[in-house]
């Protein structure tokens, strides 16, 4: 049986990887995200996530206090670097290739984000992991899940999270 879609992009947010934690990253909660990723990749599907950083710093927060809310997204921002370096290091543990693209250049940790390199990962069966949303301030990594799926024409956008959207705020 073919997989329903060839190409999907999965939306983490941060909470995903809290676990039972109230912050940060339970790295046994990656490896579990990460077998199941693996199973739906070795279906044959191409897989590209775009990963939130809510579990370690928002924007438009508490913990931001009366911050610049420009400063403020750079270090959400960041805070969705980590948690790809993490998604990257559980998934690379149970076998499957990966690439971090990042919007934000930090070259020693990930590659920059090259749409038509993005591409060529993704058909060489590489897990593309996008970090560092869209690389501006005043977005969120749901904005960056919907941009990136466009660029690498995904089928299908798949949004895993804790975050209640009914209840979510506008700056
Ligand atoms: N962020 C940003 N621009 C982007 C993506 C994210 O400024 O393109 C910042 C913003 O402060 C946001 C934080 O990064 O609150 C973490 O991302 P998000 O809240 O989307 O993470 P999630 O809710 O998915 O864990």
């Amino acid at each position: 049986m073919s997989p329903k879609y060839d190409r999907i992009l999965l939306k983490l947010s941060g909470e995903a990887l809290m676990g039972e934690q109230n912050y940060g990253i339970d790295t046994k909660v990656a490896a579990a995200l990460a077998a199941e990723i693996k199973t739906v990749h070795q279906l044959g599907v191409e897989v590209a996530i775009v990963v939130g950083g809510g579990n370690i710093f928002r924007g438009v927060s508490e913990s931001a206090g009366n911050m610049d809310r420009a400063a403020a997204d750079y270090i959400g921002m960041l805070a969705t670097i980590m948690n790809a370096v993490v998604l990257q290091d559980a998934l690379e543990k149970a076998d499957v290739f990966t690439r971090v693209m990042s919007a934000i250049d930090i070259p020693e940790l990930a590659e920059p984000f090259i749409h038509r390199r993005a591409i060529r990962h993704l058909e060489k069966k590489r897990v593309v992991i996008f970090a560092a949303g869209t690389g501006n301030p005043f977005f969120t990594t749901d904005s960056a899940a919907a941009l990136r799926a466009l660029e690498i024409k995904a089928d299908v956008i798949f949004k895993a999270t804790k975050v209640d959207g009914s209840s979510m705020q506008t700056p």
